[in-house]
C-alpha cells in the first residue's frame, strides 16, 4: 500500500486569489498497490486538496503528510492527471513535444530518435496514432485532450497516478472510454491510482476503495461494494441518492450548492450536523470519532447504529 497520513494537518491551506481558504484536517487513507482509491465529496471537500498535497503541488503550510511507499524507500513517482485536459497542455507546443518533455527531463531515453520513437508508442497506447504528435491540442477533442495529458502522464513512468476529476469535463459517453481506457492502462502497467471525484457513478466504476470526505475530512471508508451495499455515514447515504437510478424513483435528486457549509466557518462538533437527518444534541457539540468495523470499513458518526438501520428499513 501507498500509506498517506496528514494526522496534524490541521492547518493546510489553500489560498487562492480572494483569499479563499480552504483546509483539509486529520486525513489518513492507505491506496492499495495496483488499485485504486477513490476520494468523493462535494466541491470544497478539500479532495482536490489532498490530490495536490500527494503530489507536491501544495506544501502543508503546518503539520505534515507522511507517505509510505512500498518499495524500500524510494521516493514516489506520482503524476497528476487534471480535470481540464485543455488548460493542463501548452497550446503552442505540438503534442509530440508536450508528450517528449517528460522523457527529456527525466532523461528517460538517450537519443531524440528514441524519444520520437517512444512519444509514437504513447500516442498508442493511449489510442491515438503516432502521427497526432505533430498536431497542436486545438486540433483534439475534449476526449483526445484528456488521451494527450494520460499519454505525458505515462512517459514519467510513474507507479502512482492521481487523477482529479480526470473526466469531469467530458460528455458521458467520452467518460466512459476515458475510465475504459484508464482501468485497461492500470490492469496492464499495474498502475496505482489515487482518483478524485464527486460523481458516485464514477467512482463505484474505478475504484477498490472509496474514502468519502466532508468538510475536509474523511467521514466514511469502505471497500466499494461494501460503502454501495451498507453506506453507514448519512452522508454517504445522501451521495448515494444523488445517483440517478430508474428503479429508484427517490433517488436522483441533486444536491444544492448552497447546501455546503463553508470550510471557512465549518458548523460545531459533527460538521454534517445541519444537513442531517439523525443529528440530536450531542452532533451539534461533539465531534466523532472514527470508528473501525469487522468488515474493514470504518466512519466517523455517533449514531451510526440508528442510521444503518433506518436504511436497511427503507
Ligand atoms: Fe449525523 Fe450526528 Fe452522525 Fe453527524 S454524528 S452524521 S450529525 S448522526
Ligand atoms: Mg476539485
Amino acid at each position: 500500500n501507498f500509506d498517506v497520513s496528514a494526522p496534524w494537518l490541521n492547518r493546510v491551506i489553500e489560498r487562492k486569489p480572494r483569499q479563499f481558504v480552504r483546509a483539509v484536517d486529520d486525513i489518513s487513507f492507505s491506496v492499495p498497490m495496483g488499485g485504486c482509491l477513490s476520494l468523493v465529496g462535494e466541491s470544497g471537500c478539500g479532495k482536490s486538496t489532498v490530490a495536490r498535497l500527494v503530489t507536491g503541488l501544495y506544501r502543508a503550510s503546518e503539520g505534515e503528510v507522511r507517505f509510505a511507499p512500498s518499495k524500500n524507500g524510494e521516493p514516489l513517482s506520482a503524476q497528476m492527471i487534471f480535470q481540464d485536459p485543455y488548460a493542463s497542455l501548452n497550446p503552442r507546443w505540438r503534442v509530440r513535444n508536450i508528450i517528449a518533455e517528460p522523457l527529456r527531463e527525466l532523461k528517460l531515453r538517450n537519443s531524440e530518435a528514441e524519444i520520437m520513437d517512444r512519444v509514437g508508442e504513447l500516442l498508442t497506447i493511449v489510442g491515438l496514432a503516432p502521427s497526432d504528435g505533430a498536431k497542436f491540442p486545438h486540433e483534439f477533442s475534449g476526449g483526445q485532450r484528456q488521451r494527450i495529458s494520460i499519454a505525458r502522464a505515462l512517459a514519467g513512468e510513474p507507479e502512482f497516478l492521481v487523477c482529479d476529476e480526470p473526466t469531469s469535463a467530458l460528455d458521458v459517453s467520452v467518460q466512459a472510454q476515458i475510465l475504459n481506457l484508464m482501468r485497461k492502462l492500470q490492469d496492464e502497467m499495474g498502475l496505482t491510482y489515487l482518483f478524485i471525484s464527486h460523481d458516485m457513478s464514477v467512482v463505484r466504476h474505478m475504484s477498490d476503495r472509496i474514502a468519502v470526505m466532508y468538510l475536509g475530512r474523511i467521514v466514511e471508508e469502505a471497500d466499494t461494494e461494501t460503502l454501495f451495499a451498507n453506506p453507514r455515514h448519512p452522508y454517504t447515504q445522501l451521495l448515494l441518492e444523488t445517483i440517478p437510478d430508474i428503479t429508484h424513483p427517490k433517488r436522483g435528486r441533486s444536491i444544492a450548492a448552497s447546501e455546503v457549509p463553508s470550510p471557512l466557518n465549518p458548523p460545531s462538533g459533527c460538521t454534517f450536523h445541519p444537513r442531517c437527518p439523525f443529528a440530536d444534541q450531542r452532533c451539534k457539540s461533539e465531534r466523532p470519532e472514527m470508528r473501525s468495523f469487522a468488515d474493514g470499513s470504518r466512519a466517523a458518526c455517533h449514531r451510526i447504529e440508528e442510521t444503518v438501520k433506518a436504511i436497511n428499513a427503507a
